[in-house]
């Protein structure tokens, strides 16, 4: 359904358990095939991906931004972030996941060549929530591809039609190998998923994330989770103002709210705190919002999901009820389409619901401090730590920046790590477990095996069977001669 219309856009068959397993048996079979074209042989096909990618985008917003309801700005920005990654990991694979030498360092590994190697899982399959359709699915497919797992999809059932588009493109316009497939659902499908992958990478919330984890604890199977956030923005006195206004603005309303690293609770120095206020609700309040065409014309979209549209409503009003001040916005647009306003409040308590738990939507606070311990105190006052801000004087803001509990911290600045795909991204505390984007991003993807050669010409060691005395006498001499001096020695 289009969000913003409220009109059907397109419809999916839904995956059963039996064809979950049956897709994973089928591209675990081409598997070998896949990690055996090596990277410059994957990275060809992903190159063809990355250049239908950027033929068809206009043909993929169309889709995004009618299965979503965002804006056209926010739609067309998917396609290069693909693009981005799969020049990234076709780049850095091979140095990520080369084979490695490593040094002995110690005395009795010294006798040894060792060696370490990443092998792929066979087939990750991956989860992915609503509000960055592509990016949440295929943008960690492509490293998992890169080092030579086959994956299958499972994303939202609310946003599956640009996913299925690609994935077709990909097997029937390129004629890619039959390693790349999509299953559609809800929590059925998924568990399912979860059940038959050698690896689960998971985004979404924090409650699925932990049924997630759950569930492939019964298989041992290793997850990583990238869950959901509250994250804090601290404006420091003596900084650019407008700057840190127009921040915040884009910072809490790019795609109507809806992102993990949304900012969602405003620090502001005592001093700094009256004009902050002021401009913020100005800009915030001259936000239009509203469907547009082939051009950009409106800031803000609509609220993808109706479930999620009345958790927002539920915390402005309880908030409002408890003696929070609504500045700007504060309630539902008018229908058809499933919209709120882009909403400033303040005079919020630590209590409330919108304080402590994700909103998920375009209602951002702000909360005046005395000065910057206890700003970086209420950022930290969270279960959350996947993302923060901080504005103001640069060094000072530096030095606030790396007291924070957070996996990623812009200065004077907001959302940028996403679009730094050398810099690990993930959560703190209940924000998540593991990261995707740099090295480890495409490591996780892998087992490491450990390759141990003998460099000895001897046909036998004093260590092995059988356990003469001669043997005995010889391996005592060796251990009182390393216990002795060669430990103490050894550099
Ligand atoms: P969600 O947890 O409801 O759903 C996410 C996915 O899990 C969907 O595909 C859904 O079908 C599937 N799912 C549902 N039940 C399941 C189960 N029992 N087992 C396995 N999978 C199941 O989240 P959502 O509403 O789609 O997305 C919003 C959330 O995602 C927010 O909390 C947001 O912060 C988070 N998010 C995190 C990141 C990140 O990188 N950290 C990025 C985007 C969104």
């Amino acid at each position: 359904m289009n969000p913003a219309t409220g009109e059907q856009v397109g419809s999916v068959p839904v995956d059963s358990a039996g064809d979950v397993a049956a897709a994973v048996a089928r591209i675990r079979g081409n598997q070998p095939a896949w990690e055996a074209l090596g990277f410059k042989g994957r990275r060809r096909w992903l190159n063809e991906l990355r250049d239908w990618l950027l033929d068809n985008s206009d043909r993929v917003a169309d889709t995004l931004k009618s299965e979503t309801g965002k804006v056209r700005a926010e739609a067309t920005i998917e396609t290069p972030y693909l693009a981005d990654q799969i020049n990234f990991y076709g780049s850095k694979a091979e140095k990520f996941l080369g084979e490695q030498k490593v040094r002995p360092n110690t005395m009795l590994a010294a006798t040894r060549k060792l060696r370490l190697q990443y092998r792929p899982y066979q087939v990750v399959g991956l989860i992915s929530p609503w509000n960055f359709p592509l990016v949440l699915s295929l943008g960690d497919a492509i490293p998992a591809l890169m080092a030579g797992a086959a994956v299958v999809m499972k994303p939202s059932e609310i946003t599956p039609l640009g996913l299925n588009e690609i994935v077709d493109a990909w097997r029937n316009e390129i004629g890619a190998p039959d390693v790349l497939h999509v299953v559609n659902g809800g929590a059925e499908t998924a568990t399912a998923l979860v059940d038959h992958s050698d690896f689960v990478g998971f985004t979404g919330s924090d409650v699925t994330g932990k049924k997630v984890m759950a569930r492939a604890a019964e298989t041992l199977t290793p997850v990583s989770l990238e869950l959901g956030g509250k994250d804090p923005m601290v404006v420091l006195e003596g900084g650019n103002m407008d700057r840190a206004v127009n921040g915040a603005t884009w910072g809490s309303m790019l795609n109507s709210g809806q992102m993990c690293i949304s900012v969602e609770r405003i620090y502001v120095e005592d001093g700094a705190y009256d004009e902050f206020v002021e401009k913020l609700t100005d800009s915030v309040g001259e936000l239009k919002q509203g469907i547009d065409g082939e051009t950009a014309a409106c800031d803000v979209g609509a609220m993808t999901m109706l479930s999620q549209l009345e958790k927002v409503e539920k915390q402005v009003d309880d908030a409002v009820e408890a003696g929070a001040r609504v500045l700007t916005g504060g309630k539902r647009g008018e229908g058809p389409g499933q919209w709120f306003e882009p909403t400033v409040l303040v005079d919020c308590t630590p209590d409330m619901s919108v304080m402590e738990d994700e909103t998920f939507g375009p209602v951002v606070t702000v909360t005046r401090v005395s000065d910057e311990e206890e700003a970086i105190r209420l950022a930290n006052d969270s279960r959350y730590g996947l993302c923060a801000s901080v504005f103001g004087p640069r060094g000072r803001a530096e030095k606030v920046a790396r007291r924070i509990e957070a996996g990623a911290v812009n200065v004077n600045d907001i959302v940028f790590n996403m679009l730094a795909p050398g810099l690990p991204m993930g959560g703190w505390k209940e924000s998540g477990i593991g990261y995707r984007n740099g090295e480890y991003g495409i490591r996780k993807y892998c087992r490491s095996e450990a390759i141990v050669s003998a460099r000895t010409l001897l046909r036998s060691e004093p260590l092995w069977y059988p356990y003469t005395p001669e043997r005995h006498a010889l391996v005592s001499k060796v251990t009182k001669f390393i216990g002795g001096r060669g430990l103490r020695r050894f550099r």
